[in-house]
């Protein structure tokens, strides 16, 4: 009897490897559910991110209106940054960003304290992942989420200078990397709190177009196992965000064990991992792998175009499960954040969802 589970059951079938009636669907979609409060109207994206009831609402309403298996709190990544001290340009509709960083000499990284988590922007993460993760408990899978210390802290100090910066005076990032760590700490016991089921971590920088092997391993990888065991310890389960083109998959999938890893493709870098190049690697064999629609495509594409993708997607991913001897242990979502754009389809992501309910069929 797998035919029509529940959001919850087929996801928890794709997380222990048991048979489930198709693949997971989860297009990230975030800010741009809020296109779906006041009555449709929409909202903007300064008030919905500076409101947790906005912000949870407009998780409550894209799980009404589009039936997803995932509901993951992300808001943007200038969240640490601003609350630390960095100036965020906020405009109405777009995506905010950091546009005046805090760190313009050595001496500065020594300055860094961990804010109050309950004011600024890191309270409406907390509190709105309150309401939503309650709201829809039992109906999905919730998660929020939150930027590892080495994205907070190129989001703080500029990514050019802190890469620089790390082959001048790696001491200065460590202290620096040190009370973000404590910051992050913070906040997934905060998280922990909330009722979520999961916690996904942005962990951008394990990328080998950036950092190799050694140097992620100094600069991040001790800091996220530290904080990776301590969501474990919160009562979340472990999920991992990283839409790097060259993802350092080794130590992301096999060393950090997460229940889920979400990651892009990037056909036209050599080397980027395809879906099914992934699976036939292993890395699906202990955790559930999301990926890998192109984002820009719920912005560009037809619904004809990304109906067309996620089926082939879909049907590619099961052709590498199966020789895999896998079930759903593949999420059909986006690569990275489906654009809060305001010229975003919403049909497209519809598109994703129902495609993936009939092409994603296993049996
Ligand atoms: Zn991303």
């Amino acid at each position: 009897m797998t035919e029509g589970m529940t959001h919850v059951e087929r996801v928890m079938a794709a997380l222990t490897n048991e048979k489930a009636d198709r693949l997971p669907a989860y297009p990230i979609a975030c800010g741009v559910n809020r296109k779906l409060l006041n009555g449709g109207k929409g909202v903007s994206y300064r008030d919905w991110c500076h409101d947790p009831k906005l912000f949870a609402q407009a998780f409550i309403e894209g799980q009404k209106y589009f039936d997803f298996d995932f509901a993951i709190g992300l808001m943007d990544l200038s969240v640490m940054a601003g609350d630390l001290g960095a100036h965020v340009r906020m405009d109405e509709e777009n995506t905010p960003f950091v546009d005046k960083h805090i760190v313009n000499s050595l001496e500065d990284y020594e300055k860094f304290v961990v804010p109050d988590i309950k004011k600024g922007r890191s309270g409406v993460l907390i509190e709105g992942t309150r309401i939503y993760s309650q709201a829809l408990a039992g109906q999905v899978i919730t998660a929020g989420f939150l930027e590892g210390p080495l994205l907070a802290l190129s989001q703080t100090a500029g990514a050019e200078r802190m890469f620089l910066d790390m082959f001048t005076d790696p001491s200065a990032i460590h202290k620096a990397l040190k009370v973000i760590t404590e910051y992050d700490a913070e906040m997934v016991k905060a998280f922990g709190t909330t009722g979520c089921n999961g916690l996904c971590w942005d962990y951008l920088w394990a990328n080998y177009s950036c950092l190799g092997d050694a140097e992620y391993g100094e600069f991040e990888e001790p800091y996220a196992t530290k904080l990776n065991k301590l969501t474990g310890e919160n009562g979340m389960a472990l999920a991992i965000h990283n839409c790097a083109d060259l993802p350092h998959l080794d130590t992301q999938i096999k060393k950090f064990k997460p229940a889920i890893y979400s990651m892009a493709y990037y056909p036209l870098i050599p080397g980027s991992p395809s879906a099914s190049e992934v699976i036939e690697k292993g890395y699906a064999d202990n955790c559930l792998v999301a990926g890998q629609i192109d984002p820009q495509l719920f912005i560009r594409g037809t619904v004809e175009k990304i109906s067309k993708v996620t089926s082939d997607l879909c049907h590619e991913v099961k052709t590498a499960l199966c020789k895999r001897n896998l079930n759903a242990r593949y999420c059909i979502a986006s690569g990275c954040e489906v654009p809060p754009d305001i010229n975003t389809k919403l049909e497209n992501i519809k598109a994703v969802v129902d495609v993936t309910k009939k092409e994603g069929r296993l049996n």
